[in-house]
């Protein structure tokens, strides 16, 4: 460790974490001749490209493959050979295919990264010294602007009995490379529905523990419920209303066999066994321990860092992106956020966070589209309200595929005719709930949409007979 004498090096600019903002930040600033010292204390590419989205991404399309394989007789389409057309998982290559797609992408941001000019590279963790100083091992960096993007973790609150055992976040999951025999997922929402889905299309066993009445609670209940059923019919066990879980290992002549869930639920047994437990209950901003006590830098009561509608910190110094200033939760949304702090500090262009509108995708099969408002956010806002829905066994596409699970859902402003909210859980409907999104950025009253032709045969053709068909909502 370097003393208090420790030589400063100065930049134009210090970037804490190479995640979803902090390198293409880089890349801004030092095209603008800014010198710029970017710290990463483990993974270019944080949560996204090393433990979140990339992998995941890759696991689901393997775990589709398998599942397309098992409903191939459904088109015609007969699997022979020796295991008389079982089909088989070799979790190994799986996680092979999924370590090379997240490999090559996080090389290819280093290599970028280490070219570029008036960038300086820092591996090591950066905890302030004091309002514009940063340390970094035996590294004193200063600058006058710095910017943290320090992305969050998986939240692992204290829950009776889980010192006890080992369980799994996502990070630990990229390391399974076995199928374990059954895996309880703790957490009915985003993250813990992708990989329920996808072990049980492994051959998993899987149970889902959740605390609330439903899956993804924050979405209108009938999107919930169509989202159990179709993991329901896969075999995916779900326990709701589990309001007190606890964790007790389980031995056999002293050795480690598996964990025992105790869930206190309305129906079902008072215990799931377990091979293998997934903790997914949510995500914690890295602003722990960072010194922003010495930076003078203000933490909301949920450790997120409490920046303004352009992301600055209550340090005039500092700037806040991506998952650590709980403005959003998602690699666009962090992406966003070095947008908006380009635009800001280099193109004289007032951009803001209030001016996103809300989108994400939730990757189960068939995933769900998301943009704006659910349908009880636009009924709380007291307005006139129309609504439109749509079976997927209605969308020739998805018949055609044979994949009509879902539906999609508009919630309109009967007044403006400005569309607040839409949701498509259905065949293709994280792609085509973008041409809704976009109408709503264009600020266009959605009969815009009514006299658009769209390419038949596709899911978003039958958006604009959506929207012919509004209701009023009661
Ligand atoms: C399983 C899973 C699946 C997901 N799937 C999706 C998805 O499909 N779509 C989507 O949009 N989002 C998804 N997300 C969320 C997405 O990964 C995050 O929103 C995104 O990565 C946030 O980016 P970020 O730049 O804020 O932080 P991160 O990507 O977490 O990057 C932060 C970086 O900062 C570094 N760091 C932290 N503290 C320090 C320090 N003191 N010094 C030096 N370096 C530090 C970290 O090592 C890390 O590299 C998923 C998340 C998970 C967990």
């Amino acid at each position: 460790m370097a003393g208090p004498n420790s030589e400063r090096r100065s930049f134009d600019a210090i970037i804490i974490g190479a995640g979803q903002a902090g390198p293409s930040l880089a890349g801004r600033l030092t095209a603008a001749g800014w010198t710029v010292a970017l710290v990463e204390r483990k993974d270019f590419g944080g949560t996204c490209v090393n433990t979140g989205c990339m992998p995941t991404k890759t696991l689901v399309a393997s775990a589709y493959a398998a599942h397309l394989a098992r409903r191939s007789a459904d088109y015609g389409v007969v699997l022979q050979g020796p295991g008389g057309g079982e089909v088989g998982v070799d979790m190994k290559r799986v996680h092979d295919r999924a370590r090379k797609v997240t490999l090559d992408a996080r090389g290819n941001l280093e290599k970028w990264l280490g070219g570029m000019t008036g960038c300086t590279l820092f591996r090591g963790h950066a905890r302030f010294e004091d309002a514009d100083t940063v340390r970094v091992g035996d590294d004193l960096l200063t600058a006058p602007k710095i910017f943290l993007n320090v992305g969050g973790r998986a939240n692992a609150p204290a829950m009776p009995g889980l010192d006890q055992i080992s369980y799994l976040t996502n990070v630990g999951m990229m390391a399974v490379e076995t199928l374990p025999e059954h895996l309880v997922i703790v957490g009915g929402s985003y993250i813990g529905l992708e990989f329920a889905q996808m072990y049980r299309r492994f051959g998993a066993e899987v149970t889902v523990v959740e605390m609330g009445p439903r899956l993804i609670g924050r979405e209108d209940p009938e999107i919930s419920d169509a989202v159990r059923e179709i993991l329901e019919a896969e075999g995916v066990n779900i326990r709701l209303n589990a309001e007190c879980i606890s964790f007790a290992p389980v031995k056999t002549e002293g050795a480690d066999e598996g964990v025992c869930v105790h869930v206190t639920c309305q129906d079902g047994a008072p215990q799931v066994i377990g091979s293998h437990v997934l903790l997914a209950i949510g995500r914690r901003p890295n602003t722990d321990d960072l010194g922003l006590d010495k930076a003078g830098i203000e933490l909301d009561k949920r450790g997120y860092v409490v920046v303004d509608d352009q992301l600055r910190t209550s340090n005039p110094g500092v700037w806040a992106l991506g998952d650590c200033n709980g403005k959003g939760a998602f690699t666009h949304t962090a992406y966003n956020d070095f947008e908006i702090v380009a635009a800001n500090l280099l193109d004289n262009d007032p951009r803001k966070v209030s001016d996103r509108i809300p989108c994400y995708g939730l990757f189960i099969d068939p995933p769900l589209g998301r943009v704006g408002l659910t349908e009880a956010e636009a009924r709380a806002a007291g307005r006139p309200l129309l609504v439109g829905q749509r079976p997927m066994t209605r969308v020739g596409r998805a018949v055609e595929k044979g994949e009509t699970q879902g539906f999609m859902k508009v919630v309109v402003d009967a007044e403006t005719k400005q569309i607040l909210g839409a949701a498509i859980l259905g065949l293709n409907g994280d792609e085509a709930v973008h041409g809704l999104l976009d109408l709503m950025y264009a600020k266009a009253p959605y009969t815009v949409i009514q006299r658009a032709v769209h390419i038949h045969p596709t899911v978003s053709e039958l958006i604009p007979t959506m929207l012919g068909e509004l209701k009023p909502l009661v």
